[in-house]
């Protein structure tokens, strides 16, 4: 569900335009393949994208401030079960299925509305970097990737093992385990989108980078903690987040996706989160329920969300004064 599209960014300002960053399928793959990948081993991964100007429609701006995104039964699933859970203040409204030139689409508000010219980003947190059924696959068949080992070394040259280097390969089962991924596609006001996070790997980097986007305001910073705090609370108690596998990445390093956390702030100091892209988040069985918190060993399905916000509050408690 989901692709990259161009839009005007409210129906009241159609001369500003807003680009809508997200993937872009397998058929889309020389756009998905500039993705530039990168993480931190303890706290943080961090991933973005080059957000190219590809309109593929799968957004639309709608009337009265709402957004159309191409329709996803999975994703339809969730904001119809999120507009009665607790956690319906911290995502987008949504308002039903509507049609243009016969393809359907999922309405919701258009968090942008209500911002001037914002700053934006897009970011994912977990500690699980693919589903369990892919480990299943790659367990049967076990294939070490060259293309994985060469991102990998892009990354961090220290990364794969002896046996690794000598094969100039790696398993996707051996790969990236336990890291918590965050993803940062940064747009700032008036700004091109920024890419490059390939070597933010540390908590200090990933505080340099937040700061960078706040670009130092406190106050903005105070924002969204406040916000994050509440949220958090929110989960813990939510019975949908409980029951369901918020998913991360589905192809490593081929396309990302996955419920992610939606940052705005403008110069006037208003800001915002909220959760958003629900197309792989998926109920889990009757029997089952998720902490977001125990780390991920396989079979659990936990995918580490909380655990990778309780580090984004504790990088943003630091960035304040004491
Ligand atoms: P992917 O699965 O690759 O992350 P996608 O095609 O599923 O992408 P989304 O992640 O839902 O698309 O959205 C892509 C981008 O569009 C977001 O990063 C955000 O900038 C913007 N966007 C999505 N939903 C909204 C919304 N309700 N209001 C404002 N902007 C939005
Ligand atoms: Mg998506
Ligand atoms: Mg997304």
């Amino acid at each position: 569900c989901g692709t990259t599209s161009l839009l005007p960014m409210t129906p009241k300002k159609p001369q500003q335009w807003l680009q809508v960053v997200g993937h872009a399928g397998l058929s889309h793959f020389p756009f998905a393949s500039q993705r530039v990948l990168f993480w931190f081993k303890k706290y943080i991964s961090v991933a973005c994208f080059l957000s190219s100007l590809v309109s593929t429609g799968s957004f639309h701006v709608g009337d009265y401030g709402t957004l159309l995104k191409r329709f996803c039964e999975g994703e339809q699933q969730c904001y119809l079960r999120l507009m009665e859970d607790t956690l319906k203040p911290f995502v987008p409204a949504y308002h039903g299925v509507v049609q243009r030139d016969e393809q359907d689409y999922n309405m919701m508000d258009n968090l942008l509305t209500h911002f001037n010219t914002p700053a934006v980003m897009d970011c994912k947190m977990g500690s699980r970097t693919y589903l369990e059924r892919e480990l299943l696959l790659a367990k049967e068949r076990p294939q070490p990737r060259n293309d994985m080992y060469e991102k990998m070394v892009a990354v961090d040259p220290e990364a794969p093992t002896v046996q690794e280097r000598t094969q100039q390969a790696v398993l996707k089962t051996g790969f990236y385990y336990n890291a918590v991924t965050c993803l940062f596609p940064v747009q700032k006001s008036n700004e091109e989108c920024h890419t490059n996070f390939k070597r933010t790997k540390s908590r200090d980097q990933v505080m340099a980078a937040f700061n960078n986007f706040v670009e130092s305001n406190t106050h903005i910073v105070w924002g969204y903690l406040r916000r994050l705090k509440e949220l958090r609370q929110v989960l813990e108690e939510s019975v949908f987040f409980r029951t369901h596998e918020v998913r991360h990445l589905d192809l490593l390093f081929i396309y990302w996706s996955g419920s992610s956390l939606l940052f705005l702030h403008d110069w006037k100091g208003r800001t915002g989160v909220w959760m958003i892209d629900f197309g792989k988040t998926a109920a889990l069985p009757a029997h089952l329920s998720l902490d977001h918190r125990t780390p991920w060993v396989e079979g659990n399905r936990e995918d580490g969300y909380l655990w990778g916000l309780d580090n984004l509050i504790d990088i943003l408690s630091n960035m304040l004064p004491l």
